[in-house]
């Protein structure tokens, strides 16, 4: 059987710019993973995507949602050699392909709450969602987002963040949405959220 990587994955590590041990994690990420985060936030279609090390980029890894090309900063991954699952949260935003990513902090979110939920080497990475705090606010985005959007799905409604998905992709999410699917607005949800972790 045809790997997904093999269709749908151009990986140039041919200078030996990552780590060959991290280079086959994130070849085993994806063929486990891709078909998931597509089915979920791309209603099952599969992109094309690639890989570029990136030696002269000081951030961990960013996306160009257009071309479907992810690039990874070769500093931070020498430092960072287990930190596979970063690509998940990269390949989630090759498959939101969003008409605008705004608002930023829930398109942050949705990323890691995918990673969260796809997953396959947060723990060797020493990555994992946290608990609620006090100085946290949803508006936060990555980590703090995803731990509140979990606790939606778990709490509120099972389905919400397909449906957020659902909206952004088709450009017409507005505030108003969470009234909408829940009867509350994202602030009140906060405050349900802050008041069941405390
Ligand atoms: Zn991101």
């Amino acid at each position: 059987m045809t790997k997904l990587s093999e269709q749908y994955l151009t990986f140039d590590n041919s200078e030996g710019l990552i780590d060959e041990n991290l280079y086959n994690m994130i070849i085993d990420c994806f063929d486990k993973k891709y078909k998931d985060i597509c089915d979920f936030f791309n209603y099952g279609e599969l992109l094309k995507t690639s890989i570029v090390p990136a030696p002269n980029y000081k951030g961990v890894a960013a996306t160009y949602t257009e071309t479907g090309k992810v690039i990874m900063g070769t500093k931070y991954y020498e430092q960072h050699k287990l930190d596979a699952d970063s690509l998940i949260h990269e390949w989630i935003h090759v498959a939101q392909r969003y008409p605008q990513f705004e608002p930023g902090w829930l398109t942050e979110g949705l990323a890691d709450y995918g990673r969260e939920k796809f997953g396959v080497y947060n723990k060797e990475a020493g990555w994992a969602l946290p608990k609620y705090n006090p100085k946290h606010h949803y508006t936060q985005a990555y980590r703090v987002t995803a731990s509140f959007l979990i606790w939606l799905e778990d709490n509120v409604d099972k389905d919400i963040n397909w449906k957020l998905n659902d909206l952004l992709k088709k450009g017409a999410y507005t505030d108003n949405c969470w009234v909408e699917f829940t009867g509350k607005t994202v602030d009140e949800l906060w405050d349900d959220y802050a008041k069941a972790n405390s």
